[in-house]
């Protein structure tokens, strides 16, 4: 909770292998893409034949793993998981590639994070089922083509932006993941909370779910945590004490805003003047990677309408000011 990361922290991993929903039919909120998706994947079905390469982009935690997991077992086919970071030589793409078997989803989490070289074999695997592996060095260097049984690419990025087009065009269907309305989260909570055999009211789930960012895998972590508070400070259910109390301990305000959130929010109007300023200069004033103020704090107070991004940087909106209980600077006379 204290820190939503870019990346799960263990408890989250073993925690999101047993919650995650298996089926398109299971799967709450997204209803554009699901809907798109669905089609995408009856209409291959159909034609017996692998689907179209899929993208799905978004914020980090909104459920692009689980999506891809759903892919294969929609098209009941095995699936391979691996990242961008894992790939740094063309040649660990191509033991990957000519390990695929008719049919498979090849999971690239992390898609722009890929070298380069392994980019453009990609390219060519996508495109023409086929590699070339390059045999020896210099002028007497040699292509030997592998050919590839058809297969399906699933890419996931927290930032479209940053791939180059020849890559993204390969792409035949993209999905942008947005955030979760509260009522999908909720139902996501109610579920879970079933799942994890723990005993909730309706009010409880809904103040989770008002303040998880829209993000299910905050959301999860709200509801161990407040499930933690319930039995050991409370009655054992999770209900609307045992949740303000909780998200209290824990730092998570009444907005669902977290302490990076606020750190963020923060720096820009009491350090900054409600800026515009840089994004790595509001990075180094809280303490965190430019990409991670980015990807992970960035979206949602956007979305919210607690910042703003200029062609100069980043500003407070009077939002931000008003959440932060302080009085923006009046304008001073030309
Ligand atoms: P990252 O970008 O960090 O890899 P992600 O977008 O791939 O994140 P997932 O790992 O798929 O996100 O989801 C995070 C957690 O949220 C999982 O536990 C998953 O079960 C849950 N989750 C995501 N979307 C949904 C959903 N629509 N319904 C139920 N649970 C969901």
């Amino acid at each position: 909770i204290v820190d939503p990361g870019g990346h799960p922290a263990d408890e989250d991993r073993r925690f999101e292998a047993a919650l995650r929903p298996r089926r398109l039919a299971d799967f709450p909120g997204q209803p554009r893409v699901r809907d798109q998706l669905g089609l995408l994947l009856e209409a291959a079905r159909r034609r017996g034949a692998p689907p179209d390469h899929v993208l799905l982009s978004g914020p980090p935690g909104l459920g692009k793993t689980s999506l891809a997991m759903i892919i294969a077992a929609e098209l009941e086919q095995p699936i391979r998981i691996t990242s961008g970071p894992a790939i740094q030589h063309a040649g660990d793409l191509a033991a990957v590639l000519s390990s695929l078997a008719e049919g498979e989803v090849l999971f690239l989490d992390e898609i722009h994070r890929m070298a380069r070289p392994a980019e453009e074999m990609l390219y060519l695997a996508m495109e023409d089922f086929r590699v070339d592996i390059i045999v020896g060095k210099g002028p007497g260097a040699t292509a030997i083509p592998l050919e590839l049984p058809a297969f399906t690419v699933v890419g996931a990025t927290t930032r479209a932006g940053l791939l180059p087009a020849p890559l993204r065009d390969r792409f035949g269907f993209t999905g942008h993941l947005d955030f979760y309305a509260t009522a999908d989260l909720a139902q996501i909570l109610t579920r879970n909370a079933t799942l994890l055999g723990v005993e909730s009211t309706p009010q409880g789930i809904d103040e989770m779910a008002g303040r998880s960012r829209g993000t299910p895998r905050i959301a999860n972590r709200l509801l161990r945590r407040v499930r933690d508070y319930a039995q050991v400070q409370g009655n054992g259910i999770v209900d609307l004490s045992a949740a303000r109390a909780a998200l209290r301990l824990f730092d998570v305000d009444d907005r669902g805003l977290d302490r990076l959130d606020r750190a963020v929010l923060d720096a820009l109007c009491r350090r900054f003047g409600g800026g515009p300023v840089g994004l790595s200069t509001l990075a180094v004033a809280v303490g965190e990677e430019a990409d991670t103020v980015e990807t992970v704090a960035e979206p949602y107070l956007v979305r919210e309408g607690y910042l703003v991004r200029t062609p100069r940087g980043r500003a407070a909106s009077p939002m931000a000011w008003a959440h932060l209980g302080l009085t923006p600077p009046t304008p001073s006379a030309a």
